[in-house]
């Protein structure tokens, strides 16, 4: 692959089994009698994307659109059902491709934050690196105490999930996949069940991790966070990617109608 770019999306295809029952009949004993029918969800169709090296990307699309989807196969969260995924010269999608290894090199950070519940602040970001790097402990925590300090949380070292407001919580699970030294970071709409109030302190730490040069795949509709840190904006609709381009191509002269009908609802 290019020296440039760090990730390829070959053919992209994630097909779901979803199993509908056939009729709509009120009856108890009639509904136990339809039939369970089987078919095909085409939550990713066939999609091809390249991303360079410290690219931030944000991804926008209606609900359903394969947006997390799509990410969640770059970690492995989701195995593809056709196509291909390269991270510099590996191909993760492979059978033979080290899972743990791809974790370790792409963090992701989801919308309802995900922190262990029991653990406090430096034990949620210090466990991975000892468990699955065999990272010293020591060591371990010092790295935890320097991540809190960059995500402004060097006086919560000790505090508990449930003692942390919602955007706290968003920024130690921020902290918890650095913890891993990852190139790529994932996030999954990471303000969507945050306060208003507290939004913008989760993007300033997004923020300033991709101006040191992070790669970053963000599902988010927070167009302030994409017109300051976004080279791309790719829209989603039915599991393709419908549309691409800078944020003033796509926010204000896109060319698709899908593209056009979806903005007139978020913007
Ligand atoms: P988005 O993140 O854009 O809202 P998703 O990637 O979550 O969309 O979902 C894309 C489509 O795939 C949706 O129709 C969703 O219902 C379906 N889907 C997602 N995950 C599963 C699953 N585990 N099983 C069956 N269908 C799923
Ligand atoms: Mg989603």
């Amino acid at each position: 692959m290019s020296d440039d770019n760090k990730i390829r999306i070959e053919k992209a295809t994630k097909i779901f089994n979803v199993y509908k029952r056939e009729g709509s009949s009120q009856k108890k004993w009639e509904r136990k009698s339809k039939q369970i029918k089987k078919s095909l969800l085409y939550a990713v169709k066939d999609v091809d994307l390249t991303v360079r090296r410290g690219e931030v990307i944000l991804i926008i699309g209606p609900s359903g659109s394969g947006k997390s989807t799509l990410i969640r196969c770059i970690n492995r969260l989701e195995n593809l059902s056709s196509g291909s995924i390269w991270i510099d010269d590996e191909c993760i999608t492979d059978e033979k491709a080290d899972i743990r290894k791809v974790r370790e090199e792409v963090g992701m950070v989801f919308q309802s934050f995900n922190l262990f519940p029991h653990l406090d602040a430096l034990h949620n970001i210090s466990l991975a690196p000892v468990v699955v790097k065999g990272m010293l402990k020591e060591e371990a925590f010092e790295k935890a105490k320097s991540l809190l300090k960059r995500v402004g949380l060097s006086d919560k070292i000790d505090t508990y999930p449930d003692q942390l407001s919602g955007g706290q919580q968003q920024r130690v699970a921020i902290a918890r996949a650095l913890a891993m030294d990852p190139h790529i970071m994932l996030f999954d709409e990471p303000t969507s069940a945050l306060d208003p109030e507290m939004i913008k302190e989760v993007l300033d730490v997004m923020l300033a991790l991709a101006n040191e040069g992070m790669t970053m795949l963000v599902v988010s509709h927070e167009m302030g966070f994409a017109r300051a840190a976004a080279q791309r904006v790719i829209f989603m609709d039915e599991g393709e990617i419908v549309e691409q381009g800078t944020c003033e191509k796509i926010f204000d002269r896109c060319e698709e109608e899908r593209t056009r009908k979806f903005l007139e609802h978020i913007l």
